[in-house]
C-alpha cells in the first residue's frame, strides 16, 4: 500500500457569509501526481493556501508525511518539504538566473530569507553548484549569467520550477503551471514534469488547461462551489456528466 503525503482532513472555510471550502476530504498519495481542477472561483486557491499554511481552515486539519500542520507558519511548513510555485511571479527580476535559484538554496540551508550580496556573488559554493544543477535540470543553464527580468514568460516559469526545485521538495505544488503560456511552452512544461514524475516526485498541480490535466494526472479532484464534485482517475472524472455541468454551467 502507498501512503499518503499529505491529507486535507475534513476542511472547512468561510470568508464572512461565503463557503470557499466545504467538507474537504482528499489524499495525495505518495509519487503520485494529483490534480485539482473546477471552475473560477470554486475554491482551488483557497485549498492550496490552507496546504500550506497562507489560510487557516474554519475547522479541520492538513496532515503531511503522517504531522499535523495546520497552524504551523507558512515558512515552517515549507522547511518540512512543502514547496509552492507559480501563481505569483517571485522572482527576482534584477538578479541573474543563478543567483534567483541561490536565494532559496540558501533560505533552505539557513532557515532565512536574510542573505547578503557576498553570499549571491563568491565564486564557487556548494549552494552555486546546486543552483547551476537546476538550471540545467529546467533548461536555462546556458543563460545562467543573464538578468531574469529578460527572460520571456515561459522561461519564466522554468526558472521559478528551478527555484521550487533547489528547495529539493517532498511535494511539490504548483498553481496554474501553464497559465498564459503559448502552446509550445506549455507542451515543453508538461515534458518537464513528465520527466519530475517519472523520479517519482510528489505533485498537486492546480490547472484549467484539460491538455494539461490529462497529460499529467493520476488522479483528479474536481471542485465546484467549495466542495468536492468528483474524484478519480483522469478518465472517470472526464466522462463524469456532474464535472461536465459543473464545467458548462459554472
Ligand atoms: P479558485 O482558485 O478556484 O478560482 P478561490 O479559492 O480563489 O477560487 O476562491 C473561492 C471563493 O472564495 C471565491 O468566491 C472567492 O471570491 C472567495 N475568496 C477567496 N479568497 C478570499 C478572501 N481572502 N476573502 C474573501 N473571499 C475570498
Ligand atoms: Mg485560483
Amino acid at each position: 500500500m502507498s501512503n499518503a503525503v499529505l491529507h486535507v482532513a475534513d476542511v472547512h472555510k468561510s470568508f464572512g457569509g461565503l463557503r470557499a471550502l466545504s467538507d474537504i476530504d482528499l489524499q495525495v498519495m505518495e509519487g503520485t501526481t494529483h490534480a485539482i481542477i473546477g471552475p473560477n472561483g470554486a475554491g482551488k486557491s483557497t485549498l492550496l493556501n490552507v496546504c500550506i499554511g497562507r489560510i487557516a481552515p474554519d475547522t479541520g486539519a492538513v496532515v503531511f508525511d503522517g504531522q499535523v500542520i495546520t497552524g504551523k507558519r507558512p515558512h515552517e511548513i515549507n522547511q518540512m518539504g512543502v514547496v509552492r510555485v507559480f501563481q505569483t511571479p517571485e522572482i527576482f527580476p534584477d538578479l541573474t538566473l543563478l543567483q534567483n535559484v541561490m536565494v532559496p538554496a540558501f533560505a533552505k540551508r539557513d532557515g532565512s530569507f536574510r542573505l547578503n550580496a557576498l553570499q549571491l556573488t563568491s565564486g564557487q559554493s556548494a549552494i552555486r553548484e546546486e543552483a547551476e544543477h537546476w538550471l540545467e535540470d529546467v533548461g536555462l543553464y546556458k543563460q545562467r549569467e543573464t538578468l531574469a527580468a529578460s527572460l520571456s514568460r515561459g522561461d519564466k516559469r522554468r526558472l521559478e520550477l528551478a527555484m521550487g526545485l533547489v528547495q529539493r521538495p517532498r511535494l511539490l505544488l504548483l498553481d496554474e503551471p501553464t497559465a498564459g503560456m503559448s502552446r509550445h511552452d506549455t507542451n515543453a512544461t508538461i515534458d518537464l514534469l513528465k520527466k519530475f514524475k517519472e523520479r517519482g516526485m510528489t505533485k498537486v498541480i492546480i490547472e484549467h488547461d484539460m491538455h494539461v490535466v490529462f497529460s499529467l494526472a493520476d488522479r483528479v479532484t474536481v471542485l465546484a462551489q467549495g466542495r468536492i464534485i468528483a474524484d478519480g482517475k483522469p478518465d472517470e472524472v472526464r466522462g463524469n456528466p456532474v464535472v461536465q455541468e459543473a464545467y458548462l454551467g459554472g
